[in-house]
């Protein structure tokens, strides 16, 4: 089969002999009707986790084959899943907190083949049955669109604060649609007037970076940059005992630098002498994220940049890293 494969060099490369998995005891095989490229993926291929096998964890797709012990109930649906893999048992997982799992592997991430292929594997315990009235346009964002709930789940609103989300790609347009439904002032800020167009269209406030004044003023500050000049931009925004959120996952400056990249010193006194509140934050709640696009609450639709093939290969992810550029969607 084909599958969109990430060398040990840090090339991609489309493989079109790829062997086809086979779902092992509590696994399900999954043949993705659609694929969306995050930054994530871009990351990976400059060094980021020191990754190396099938790219892609965002997907819908149908289950066409099952492992020992699934419930075959599962055959034929269509599905989104969750992207980290886990023991059960550890410490972590006994604790409730499974995206935690100190033995987990990770959907085109770590440790496990990813979904840009014909077909791949997943634990059946990672399926959430997609209604029919979330499309595959809008399935194919469960997993950033979790992402950006888990924001919510992670802070505590009260009064109406002044909330910054720092970023206009991908991930910062979901999370200030997200955060918009809170009682908060929330405003988008980033680089790019043609995607902050797109919060015009939703009614929330929106700014170009060059235009804001950095007056430590925001009480809640959502880094959604992907770069490593967004958290110093977010410290010059927060007021002192500010949150500070974290998004951006970049590839650390050592294998940035292995391929030729420079990358810039971090300054974090100013978490220090602004007694800032920092949260790390990952993965997020898929039921919930599929109950929003069922609702209808979130618009994904005017985030679809691109439609492209598996075979299209490392060009489906050349278009994703360019300006202006939101979802890229490919299909086997
Ligand atoms: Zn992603
Ligand atoms: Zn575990």
């Amino acid at each position: 089969m084909q599958a969109l494969v990430l060398d040990s060099d840090g090339k991609p490369r489309v493989d079109a002999h790829h062997a086809d998995p086979v779902p092992h005891a509590g696994e399900v095989l999954i043949r993705p009707t659609r694929m969306g490229v995050c930054s994530t993926d871009l990351e990976l291929c400059k060094g980021y986790m020191g990754f190396a096998g099938v790219l892609g964890h965002e997907f819908v797709g149908v289950v066409e084959e099952y492992g020992k012990g699934v419930d075959k109930a599962w055959l034929g649906k269509r599905v989104a899943g969750e992207i980290n893999c886990v023991c059960g048992d550890c410490d972590m997982c006994k604790a409730g907190l499974k995206e935690h799992c100190r033995d987990r592997t990770v959907l085109g991430i770590a440790g496990r083949d990813g979904c840009f292929a014909e077909r791949f594997v997943l634990p059946a315990a990672n399926l959430h049955a997609v209604p029919d009235n979330v499309d595959d346009d809008r399935a194919v964002f469960v997993e950033p669109l979790a992402a950006a709930l888990q924001v919510v789940r992670q802070l505590t609103i009260e009064n109406r604060p002044y909330i910054t989300v720092l970023g206009d790609g991908r991930l910062g347009l979901l999370c200030a649609q997200v955060l918009a439904r809170l009682n908060a002032t929330v405003r988008c800020v980033g680089k790019h007037e043609t995607k902050l167009a797109l919060c015009e269209k939703w009614g929330i406030k929106h700014r170009l970076l060059g235009d804001v004044g950095l007056r430590q003023d925001q009480d809640i500050v959502v880094d959604c940059t992907g770069s490593a000049g967004g958290l110093s931009v977010a410290l010059q925004m927060l007021r002192p005992r500010g949150t500070l959120v974290l998004k951006t996952t970049i590839a650390p400056p050592e294998a940035q630098s292995a391929q030729g990249r420079s990358s810039t010193g971090l300054d974090l006194s100013p978490i220090v002498i602004n007694e800032i509140n920092v949260i790390g934050s990952r993965c997020g709640p898929f039921a919930e994220a599929i109950d929003v696009l069922s609702r209808e609450e979130v618009d994904v639709v005017s985030l679809i940049s691109r439609r492209m093939k598996l075979s299209d290969g490392p060009a489906v992810l050349e278009q994703a890293g360019k300006p202006g550029v939101l979802k890229v969607l490919f299909e086997p």
